[in-house]
C-alpha cells in the first residue's frame, strides 16, 4: 500500500514544482507521501479535493486515484478484514459445536444418544457417565504413574498405544449404550457384503439360467444330430434293400403263340407248322390247332402259355428268348423257317396282358411274316436268393 501511494506521490512531487499543487505541502518526496496518505484517503475524491479544479491532464490522474485506491483498494483491505473475522468466526463456532454436541470420546453426535436414550438427556447422561473424557485423562495418568511391571493386559495394551501416540484404544463411533447400533466402517462392511452377496446371487442364478439354455440348446442339438444321422441310416438302409430287393422283385412272364400269318404256303404245309419256344426257363414247343387260309395263318393254342422268365428284369435287354418257327416234313424231321428272338425287358414295357405282333423274315419269301404272341406278366411272388 505503501509502495501505491509512493507512486502516486510521484507526479504531484513532480507538479510541485510548476506550482500545479497550489501550495507547499507537497515540496519533497516524503512530503508528498504524506499528502498523499493523509488528503488521498480522508477526503471522498482523493487528492483532487486538495488540488485546482481542473480538466487537463490530471483528470486521468484524478480519476485512477479514485478508482483504484479509494474505490478497489479500500473495499480490498475491508474485504479481507471481514473475511477473516468470518473465517474466525466459523471456527468458533465449529470449535464449539465439537465441544457440545459430540462426544469427546467416541465422536457420535448428541443426536443420537438423545435419539437412543429412553430417559431425557442422553447425550449428557453418556457424556458424564459412559465417556467422561476426565476419567479417560484419569486412566492416562494412572498408566504413567503406574509402574511398567504392574500393567495387566488391559494396561499393557493401552501403555504401548498411549506411547505409540495411537487413539485407537478408545471406542470411535461405537458406545456400550447404542448396543443395537455398528459403527459407521461396520455398517459400510455390512452394506458391502450384502451387496457382494446379491450381486453374487445374481451371477449364480444368471449362471443357472445361462447352463440350462446351454443344456437345452444341447439337447435339442444332438436330437436333430440323432434324427439326421437316423435318415442317414435309414436312406442307406434303404438303397441298400432297394439294391437287395431290385433283382428279387422281379417279374414272371408267361407267353403263348396266338398264330403265325402272312406265310406264303400251301394249307397242308402250313398245317405242319410247329414253333419251338427256347428261354432261359426251359424249352417249349406247340403245333398247329388249325388254318385260316383268307389270312394265310397257322393257329397256335393262345391260351397255352409257357413261363419263359422268372423274376425278370425291365432291364434285360438280351435277347434271351428265342421262338423258332420250323416246317415238319414228315418222318419226325423238321424245316427251318424263320426266327424270332425277344429280350424279357421288352415284353415287360408291353401291357400286362396283351398279344403283340413280332415280323420275321420267312426264308424264300420277300414280305415279312408276323408271328402273334400272348403275354402275360406278373410280380413275382418268391425272390431270388442274393447269390
Ligand atoms: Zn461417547
Amino acid at each position: 500500500m505503501q509502495f501505491i501511494h509512493f507512486q502516486y506521490s510521484t507526479p504531484p512531487f513532480g507538479m510541485v514544482g510548476n506550482g500545479e499543487m497550489g501550495n507547499q505541502l507537497c515540496n519533497s518526496l516524503w512530503n508528498c507521501t504524506k499528502y498523499m496518505i493523509n488528503f488521498g484517503l480522508q477526503l471522498g475524491g482523493g487528492p483532487a479535493d486538495m488540488l485546482d479544479a481542473t480538466m487537463g491532464v490530471r483528470l486521468w490522474f484524478d480519476f485512477f486515484f479514485f478508482l483504484i485506491i479509494s474505490v478497489i483498494w479500500v473495499n480490498v483491505t475491508f474485504g479481507i478484514i471481514i473475511d477473516t473475522f468470518s473465517a474466525l468466526r466459523g471456527d468458533k463456532e465449529a470449535r464449539l459445536k465439537d465441544t457440545t454436541e459430540f462426544c469427546f470420546i467416541c465422536g457420535l453426535d448428541r443426536q443420537t444418544f438423545d435419539r437412543s436414550s429412553d430417559v431425557p438427556d442422553g447425550f449428557k447422561i453418556h457424556i458424564r457417565n459412559d465417556h467422561n473424557m476426565w476419567s479417560y485423562l484419569g486412566f492416562i495418568f494412572f498408566i504413567w504413574e503406574q509402574d511398567k511391571d504392574d500393567d495387566d493386559g488391559l494396561e499393557y495394551y493401552v501403555r504401548h498405544k498411549i506411547d505409540g501416540n495411537e487413539i485407537t484404544w478408545f471406542p470411535l463411533n461405537k458406545s456400550m449404550r447404542l448396543p443395537a447400533s455398528d459403527s459407521r466402517t461396520e455398517e459400510m462392511q455390512k452394506k458391502l457384503a450384502a451387496s457382494v452377496e446379491a450381486a453374487q446371487a445374481g451371477i449364480t442364478s444368471r449362471l443357472g439360467d445361462l447352463q440350462s439354455d446351454v443344456g437345452s440348446m444341447l439337447e435339442n442339438l444332438t436330437d436333430v444330430l440323432r434324427d439326421v444321422q437316423q435318415y442317414a441310416e435309414e436312406t442307406e438302409q434303404g438303397e441298400q434293400e432297394e439294391q437287395e430287393w431290385f433283382p428279387a422283385l422281379g417279374y414272371d412272364i408267361s407267353l403263348g403263340v396266338v398264330e403265325v400269318s402272312g406265310a406264303e404256303q400251301p394249307e397242308e404245309e402250313l398245317r405242319l407248322l410247329n414253333l419251338r419256344v427256347i428261354a432261359d426257363s426251359g424249352m417249349y414247343s406247340c403245333n398247329t390247332t388249325g388254318v385260316d387260309m383268307a389270312r394265310k395263318a397257322a393257329l397256335f393254342d393262345g391260351g397255352a402259355l409257357f413261363l419263359v422268365g422268372e423274376n425278370a428284369q425291365p432291364t434285360d435287354k438280351n435277347p434271351s428268348l428265342s421262338i423258332q418257327i420250323l416246317q415238319g416234313t414228315g418222318a419226325g424231321a423238321s424245316k427251318f423257317i424263320g426266327v424270332v428272338e425277344l429280350s424279357l425287358g421288352e415284353l415287360l414295357q408291353q401291357e400286362q396282358e396283351c398279344t403283340i405282333d413280332r415280323p420275321f423274315q420267312r426264308m424264300g419269301q420277300v414280305a415279312d411274316c408276323v408271328i402273334t404272341l400272348k403275354v402275360e406278366w406278373e410280380q413275382s411272388r418268391t425272390f431270388a436268393s442274393s447269390d
